[in-house]
């Protein structure tokens, strides 16, 4: 992969976000493959999709492209926040991609979200567009990128370094099989993850996972069961092998976190 983007695909472009968006996806387009069946290029659609820009046409799997300049922080902004929600809850939304480019327009990272963690937790509402502005009251979202949990961000560039592409896949082959395309329960169970990404040491207790009880119980609204709830999603992600029953109410992190 060649990291420096190319500035002459942007110079009919005014705007800096437009000449970023131009040719960040310019490059994507020339050197990116497609993480989740290993072709080796992604195409761009050329209809007007809200959302979704890219496609492979191989496993027909459709990509947004987000990009920042240095650091990513807490959140990206994107589209339509209704729109957004939809497509989270109906299972349609876009598999993800986020760049971070360098002054000097290299890409410095790019990580890949697949689409199945994606809740409507992450999503953030932001402020109407004022009565000025060109599309008065249109809303947008924020994607609240901090709190996806460090499983669901496949590194592809890592510090201006490739990442072996079949390490990639590897990877996206696990934590595919974390997909649920029930909402609720995948609302649930990356939240367990986060706590047990939380929690420093490799190995951990249920009474651990329990502090984060009252936390939960406030986000999910839900007075009773929060711990059978818990103990439920370990149970998915041990059956999955993302964490290990050692045995008297301790468990293992099994598939390498913050890698
Ligand atoms: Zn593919």
């Amino acid at each position: 992969m060649n990291l420096q983007l190319d500035e002459s695909l942007a110079t009919e472009y005014n705007s800096a976000s437009q000449k970023i968006r131009v040719m960040s996806e310019g490059w994507l387009l020339s050197n990116a493959f497609c993480p989740c069946c290993g072709n080796d290029h992604i195409n761009k659609i050329r209809n007007n999709v809200p959302v979704a820009d890219m496609r492979c046409e191989i496993c027909g799997e459709i990509f947004e492209l987000k990009s920042k300049r240095n650091a990513v922080g807490q959140k990206i902004t994107d589209g339509a926040y209704r729109t957004m929600i939809e497509r989270i809850t109906s299972n349609i939304n876009p598999q993800l991609f986020v760049m971070q480019y360098s002054a000097a327009l290299t890409v410095t990272n790019l990580t890949f979200i697949p689409k199945f963690f994606f809740t409507p937790d992450i999503i953030e509402k932001r402020k109407p567009l004022s009565a000025n502005a060109k599309r008065a009251g249109w809303v947008g979202c924020n994607i609240l990128y901090q709190k996806i949990p460090e499983q669901g961000k496949l590194r592809i560039i890592r510090d201006g370094k490739e990442v072996d592409a079949s390490k990639v896949l590897r990877r996206y082959e696990q934590i595919k099989k974390l997909q649920t395309d029930n909402i609720g329960l995948r609302g649930w169970m990356l939240d367990v993850l986060n706590c047990i990404n939380d929690i420093g040491s490799e190995n951990f207790t249920l009474q651990q996972v329990y502090q984060y009880a009252e936390a939960l119980k406030l986000k999910h609204n839900l007075n009773r069961n929060v711990e059978a709830k818990i103990r439920q999603q370990l149970q998915f992600l041990r059956d999955r092998g993302f964490v290990e029953f050692v045995g008297r109410g301790v468990y293992k992190k099994v598939i390498a976190y913050n890698e």
